[in-house]
């Protein structure tokens, strides 16, 4: 049977092109083991390889610092701190946030699944960066267990409470990005909306899996991929949710909001 190599680990990849971002030069904050405080069943990077909550430098900030000065003169529309599992884990985050933005006047934005906004010092790290998307699959304990399988036992009241303290202090642009792997219920939609009209982000971004998971570690799950989902090696395809069910939730979402609301090509 064929090995793949894992290639040499680069901790600036990109520019990838993204229906959500644009021009998007990748950095990744926590190198060749995936490493998260979520297990999304639906994750492009395989099953999380080291589950934790625990912050750490897991890719020295000189290491990544010297890989960005390779794209100068970053002619991209943002650079993204999101990589091989979830940034703020990444104990540099803060600092990297800072040296990045002495280099170069791009944007910086942070993808993040927010079980870690509770700490302050998170937090603070955190609002370094021009614009910051959260991950928010669920408006249930129940639901975020089954599609986000977080590590330990996070209930969602806790981790609604981080999003709204950070929302409190951030003066950047605050995306949130909703992956339906199935169409959600009244009840379900209803209370969504409620917490969005109290949260007020500044975009909704609605999303069904278009990429598919792999079965073990690849490093390309970091980039972005558009279909067809041809891969060399084994992978899990799920059913994406219609276009029609997404763009009628985002209409519903907007219709009683006024947020912006996108929806995935699909
Ligand atoms: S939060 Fe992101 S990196 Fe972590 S498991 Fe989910 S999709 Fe993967």
């Amino acid at each position: 049977m064929k090995t793949i190599q894992p290639p040499k680990f680069e901790s600036v990849y990109g520019p990838v092109s993204s229906w959500r971002y644009g021009r998007s030069l990748g950095i990744d904050p926590i190198g060749t083991v995936s490493t998260c405080s979520f297990n999304c069943v639906y994750c492009q990077l395989g099953e999380i390889e080291r589950q934790t909550r625990d912050r750490a430098i897991y890719v020295p900030t000189d290491l990544i610092l010297q890989d960005l000065e390779a794209f100068a003169p970053w002619d991209v529309d943002v650079i993204t701190l999101s990589g091989s599992g979830e940034p703020t884990l990444a104990l540099n985050l803060g600092e990297l946030l800072t040296r990045i933005a002495d280099r170069t006047d791009r944007p910086t934005l942070v993808l993040t699944n927010a079980t870690l906004l509770t700490d302050p010092q998170v937090r603070a790290e955190l609002a370094r960066a021009d614009r910051v998307s959260i991950k928010l699959d669920a408006v249930s304990s129940k639901r975020m267990q089954g599609v986000d399988r977080p590590v330990g036992n996070l209930d969602f009241n806790t981790l609604w409470s981080g999003i709204e303290q950070f929302r409190a202090q951030y003066s950047g642009q605050l995306g949130i990005q909703t992956m339906l792997l199935s169409p959600w219920d009244a009840e379900t939609r209803a209370e969504y909306i409620r917490r969005m009209r109290s949260l007020g982000p500044d975009e909704i971004q609605l999303n069904t899996p278009t990429r598919p998971k792999p079965l073990t570690r690849q490093f390309d799950g970091r980039g972005n991929h558009t279909p067809p989902l041809r891969r060399p090696y084994p992978v899990q395809v799920f059913k994406q949710v219609s276009p029609n069910i997404l763009h009628a939730f985002a209409t519903e979402i907007q219709n009683a909001t006024g947020i912006s609301v996108r929806c995935a090509p699909v």
